[in-house]
């Protein structure tokens, strides 16, 4: 046959480290070679072999509306033709800001930035500028992206590949930075500048926060001093219209914002109450700056998508997640094999195994067991495209139908025989 896909990797692997230009994409954890993607539509991509697939990776979260939305699209071109970035400050940049400080409720200001990594160290940097302090607390398999103070106990690609963080790290940058593990409040010292948290976990598959673990880190920030960070590069604005703190009752000192913001361009964003998002530069001594921040093209996308999400978005979404999530449990669990789906809102994700994950080190054995690489490529061999790695989520869009979702479990019922009877 010949394998278009398979033509394009050997000429990938010459002059992109991997083939890939992100690792998550690699197919390392799962083996084998990955599909190379031609063109999307709603719920589907399309390989250079001409195959479809149900995608579930939309972009690791960028996409909510499904790929090349026509009002996506459309924003995007008029924007692209009035200019693609200038070095001056634009009206959409304002609207977008506007968007951000309406929908999250203790949010006044926001900086825009051009991706989650840049949000997050940004984040960093104002808390241990606002607070005189050095440490930084994070959760274990939790992941913040890529800068070196962060990139301690990771999780995502930096977990399938079985990195403990990085080489090329060096000591001094992560020791300030103690990693706990999920689920568990920690107890505090004067010396914290921040705790950064995943309110939701989803690098580590998905591990919602358990009863009292938001409220009690927000408590435990205040007796010390610190300030509580919550990282909603996948949760903001896809679990709810105003993000996380709409269904915790608790608000954070700064949000890290990205993906679905950006309606499929880059972008990243840090928010938050003025006082403290007064001290960034220019107004503030604490420094950060970007050429391509705010960007045109991606503000126009980013506020297309924003506007287009209201209550409905999110009951659609919720309630479609909720019939694959049943039905991916079912299916499996009839094939043979122990199998717990996590699900919160539209966020889902497949643990085998009978053991109960809340944090890291459960998830870590579940992946253990060794069926995700299976199940993987008997669902891919049917047309579904999961992500390649057992500590992604699965995003289901606005743009999968019914008939989307029904298809998944029966094709999903078909790979887990084929996979768990082999
Ligand atoms: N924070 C979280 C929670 C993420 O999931 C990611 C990326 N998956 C990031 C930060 C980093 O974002 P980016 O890849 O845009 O740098």
């Amino acid at each position: 046959m010949n394998d278009t896909n398979l033509q394009m990797w050997k000429r990938a692997v010459k002059v992109i480290p991997g083939g890939v230009n992100s690792p998550v994409r690699s197919f390392v954890s799962v083996g084998g070679t990955p599909y190379f993607v031609q063109r999307a539509k709603g719920a589907y991509v399309y390989d250079l072999n001409g195959r479809r697939y149900i995608d579930y990776v939309q972009s690791y979260g960028a996409s909510i509306l499904g790929h090349a939305d026509s009002r996506v699209t459309v924003a995007v071109s008029r924007a692209a033709e009035l200019g693609t970035t200038y070095g001056a400050p634009t009206e959409g940049e304002v609207l977008l800001a506007e968007e951000v400080v309406e929908r999250v409720r203790s949010v006044e200001m926001v900086r825009l930035v051009s991706s989650g990594t840049e949000a997050t160290m940004t984040a960093l940097r104002l808390a241990r500028g606002v607070t005189g302090r050095n440490k930084v607390v994070k959760f274990d398999g939790c992941y913040h992206g890529h800068s070196d103070q962060l990139l301690a106990s990771a999780g995502s690609g930096v977990a399938s590949l079985g990195l403990a963080g990085s080489v090329g790290v060096s000591a001094n940058a992560v020791s300030d930075t103690l990693v706990v593990p999920y689920n568990q409040v920690p107890v505090l010292d004067d010396e914290t500048a921040c705790v950064i948290v995943e309110p939701v976990a989803a690098n580590m598959g998905l591990i919602p926060p358990q009863e009292g673990f938001l409220s009690g880190l927000r408590r435990e920030c205040d007796r010390v001093g610190a300030l509580l960070i919550f990282d909603e590069v996948i949760t903001g604005f896809r679990v709810a219209k105003g993000g996380v703190s709409d269904l915790f009752d608790v608000d954070a000192d700064l949000y890290c914002f990205g993906k679905v913001m950006g309606g499929g361009l880059p972008i990243g964003a840090l928010a938050g109450r003025s006082e403290i998002m007064r001290q960034l530069a220019p107004t503030g001594p604490v420094y950060q700056a970007g050429t391509l921040s705010g960007n045109p093209v991606a503000t126009a996308a980013g506020l297309t998508v924003l506007r287009a999400l209201d209550e409905n978005s999110y009951s659609m979404l919720e309630g479609r997640s909720k019939y694959l999530a049943e039905g991916l449990e079912k299916v499996i669990s009839e094939a043979g094999f122990d199998v717990q789906i996590h699900r919160f809102g539209p966020l889902l994700s497949i643990f085998f195994g009978d053991l109960t994950v809340t944090d890291y080190l459960s998830a870590k054995k579940s992946v253990a067991l060794g069926a995700y690489p299976y199940f993987f490529h008997a669902m891919l061999q049917r047309g579904v495209a999961l992500a390649p790695g057992p500590y992604e989520v699965m995003f289901p869009s606005l743009a999968h139908s019914w008939d989307d979702i029904e298809l998944s479990v029966d094709l999903a019922s078909a790979a887990a025989n084929q996979a768990f009877t082999e």
